[in-house]
């Protein structure tokens, strides 16, 4: 076979704007590239340049179709292919994409998730181009990435806010760059996530009717962990999931997903794949198809990918971590200290920046990566608590308590500024060593970007990034309005009213920092001392952070009112949902196959104690009698729960909100009981009967399949 370099095949599949040079006049291309750095409307010539050279490009690489790509509240990415080919008179035919085709479409949209905001009958959306991320093309079909709204302008998808929640961003901190130079004149937000899944083998899938229909395991016993757990399985990844993973990487980098590392995680079976990072919006694309291609590539070598957050009981769940920071056009990267003092002033402006947004906004931060999945990981001592707080290193810390003491002491003057600009010099050359890894964090600064931990697996990293720039854009908004009325009111310098404003949000967001252990029972205790929110479930940390959401979104027209009400209806309704379906499945599982079985067993129990007995005499106790009582107890433990979650469940659900929380405590309490009655039956219910794979076998991949 020959061999391709990968810098050879590295995103021969998408139409980026070095490839649309060679298709397009000068002129056209110019005017494009005009439109996306500017954001502005694309007129109906350049789109039809755009239509006819997308299709050449595409027809060349043999698709066939096209397709509208976006990403509606489901969580999942979703299309509608339509066939290039149109049919002329008398068996002719021709190719046909134009600029209207390529800007809008009205996908089927009734299906998708609206919170009240398209009635039925007027269930039309549509979708429009988003120019800022390339076209691509996977299995035939040319992607078209858009943003999917309601006839009457609202946002049903996750890209319009994203897209906003930029802009709105890039706005705010060029006017703070501005203080230090004249010459940035766009910001952009960065991300590079770290996904991470398990793999398992296809057929013991199939066999896991919790795992197909809830993506997790409802039951499984997990007592046998330190066996799971064993050396064995870890080091070297299975050669099955090798072959998975290289034709997977291959055909991230084909779609220019600029994949790069790749490893086993601390659980069997779980694997880890980042990227390096890109643009806000891109990366969430290009995290989007990832997730999507993964499944696709997985089911070619019969095995299955699981991006739930918590797969399996007492093992490791899955997070993405989010490495999130601020570029300039000059190529600056805000959150990197800088070599000189001056630099060092920027960069503690936009870093103390982001320390007070976060304690400002830490609850719509929580609710932004709150999800049934999340709430099994958050907490549970392998992923952040659900307490937000900041880890910013010991060096860093001393740096905001000088500033904070520094100017507490003294008038701000020359003087100050020399003795803090002295002090902060430092910092690049102490900063690597100084930001050790404090992985128990759930918002951490790791030398040059800040890392949200708390993003589930299987989440759009969009929803914790549109609340990160957002919050970010409004903070940086009200920064400047200070600084500007010392400067104006004042007389104070720019340096000097920096220095006054931050000290002030140094003072006021200290609570949200915390170096300590996070999965430390202290630090809960620790923590509301401090009044910093703890939300443990999804629908607390939803409804408690209603009116901040509110007040963020709307106040910066991301949002308006209806939509986030809208917004929080779905997500409220997903979790219901979710919940539900656990209930049904586990129901169903236990009528089906787990109550059929340990009758079967019960049987041949009491049957052989009966004849032994009957032989040896009543006085000779066989052991038996204590496996028969503790199947029937069980039993009774499984009946009892499930009449209780049956009630539940046909009971007349007219509020919303009172069911989530319901389903979030005592339905999600009684889970815990069936499952520990089931877990206890597949102890003692010989396997011969026990139809499902049990944890050894499906974190197992050793064997094949
Ligand atoms: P870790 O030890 O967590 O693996 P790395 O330094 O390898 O940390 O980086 C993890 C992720 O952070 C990668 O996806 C990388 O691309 C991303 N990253 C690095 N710098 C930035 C930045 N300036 N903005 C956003 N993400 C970044
Ligand atoms: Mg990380």
């Amino acid at each position: 076979m020959s061999f391709t370099k990968v810098s050879e095949l590295y995103a021969c599949d998408v139409f980026h704007l070095s490839k649309m040079k060679e298709y397009l006049t000068q002129d056209t291309f110019d005017a494009l590239s005009n439109t996306i750095e500017n954001g502005e409307t694309i007129s109906t010539w350049i789109a039809d340049s755009v239509a006819t050279a997308m299709k050449s490009w595409a027809i060349e690489k043999q698709a066939t179709h096209y397709t509208h790509w976006f990403q509606p509240l489901t969580g999942a990415t979703a299309e509608k292919h339509d066939a290039f080919f149109t049919p002329l008179e008398q068996g002719k035919a021709i190719e046909r994409f134009d600029g209207r085709q390529l800007i809008q479409q009205e996908p089927d949209a009734s299906s998708f998730p609206n919170g009240g905001i398209r009635n039925t009958f007027e269930a039309r959306g549509y979708t429009a181009w988003d120019p800022s991320s390339p076209a691509f093309i996977y299995d035939g079909t040319l992607c078209i990435p858009t943003i999917f709204i309601s006839y009457t302008g609202e946002a049903l998808d996750y890209k319009t806010p994203l897209l906003k929640s930029i802009a709105i961003l890039d706005k705010a901190a060029v006017g703070v760059c501005n203080y230090f130079d004249t010459i940035t004149n766009k910001v952009i937000a960065t991300l590079g996530w770290e996904q991470e899944f398990f793999v398992i083998d296809a057929n013991k899938y199939k066999q896991r009717p919790d795992l197909q229909v809830c993506k997790r395991t409802l039951f499984g016993r997990s007592a046998e962990k330190g066996q799971v757990l064993e050396d064995h399985y870890f080091g070297s990844i299975p050669m099955r999931v090798k072959v998975f993973m290289k034709e997977l990487e291959t055909a991230a980098w084909k779609l220019g997903i600029p994949v790069k590392t790749r490893h086993n995680e601390v659980a069997p079976n779980q694997f880890e794949i980042a990227p390096v990072f890109e643009e806000v919006n891109i990366a969430i694309d290009h995290n989007q198809l990832l997730m999507d291609i993964m499944q696709q590539i997985a089911d070619k070598h019969n095995l299955k990918v699981l991006l739930h957050e918590k797969p399996f009981t007492g093992v490791n769940g899955s997070g993405k971590h989010n490495n999130w920071s601020l570029a300039t056009n000059t190529g600056k990267n805000l959150l990197s200290p800088g070599k000189t003092p001056q630099n060092n002033l920027q960069f503690l402006t936009f870093f103390v920046n982001v320390i007070k947004a976060v304690h400002t906004y830490a609850d719509v931060l929580r609710a932004s990566i709150a999800s049934a999945g999340n709430d099994h990981r958050l907490g549970a001592n392998e992923a952040p608590p659900a307490i937000v707080s900041v880890f910013i290193g010991s060096y860093l810390t001393k740096v905001l308590e000088t500033i904070e003491l520094q100017i507490k002491d003294r008038k701000m003057n020359a003087d100050t500024i020399k003795a803090i600009e002295l002090n902060i010099s430092k910092i690049p050359a102490i900063i690597l060593d100084n930001t050790d890894r404090n992985r128990t964090s759930p918002f951490a600064f790791t030398g040059n970007k800040f890392e949200f931990r708390a993003v589930g697996s299987s989440a759009n990293c969009a929803s914790a990034m549109i609340t990160l720039n957002s919050m970010m854009a409004k903070q940086l908004l009200a920064f400047q309005e200070e600084v500007n009325t010392y400067i104006k009111k004042k007389k104070l310098s720019t340096e000097e009213a920096i220095f006054k404003v931050l000290k002030t949000y140094i003072a006021s967001s200290k609570s949200i920092l915390f170096e300590g252990n996070g999965y430390g029972d202290e630090w809960v205790v620790e923590a509301e001392k401090r009044g910093l929110s703890n939300f443990k479930n999804t629908i607390e940390a939803l409804t408690h952070s209603q009116e901040i959401t509110k007040e963020l979104f709307t106040s910066l027209q991301i949002f308006s009112d209806r939509e986030v009400d809208a917004r929080y209806e779905i997500a409220v309704e997903n979790f219901c949902n979710t919940i539900e379906i656990e209930a049904k499945m586990l129901i169903e599982i236990v009528y089906n196959q787990i109550i059929p079985a340990t009758v079967y067993y019960q049987k041949d129990l009491a049957k052989s104690i009966l004849r032994t007995e009957t032989i040896l005499g009543k006085d000779i106790k066989t052991p038996l009698r204590n496996i028969l009582e503790i199947i029937v107890q069980q039993q009774n433990n499984l009946q009892q729960q499930i009449i209780v979650l049956q009630n539940i469940l046909d009971k007349p659900h007219t509020n919303l909100e009172k069911t989530a929380k319901e389903y979030a405590t005592t339905v999600r309490d009684h889970f815990v009981l069936l499952r520990d009655a089931i877990d206890t039956l597949e102890l003692y219910i010989p396997a011969a009967l026990w139809k499902y794979p049990k944890y050894r076998d499906l974190l197992d991949l050793s064997q094949p399949n």
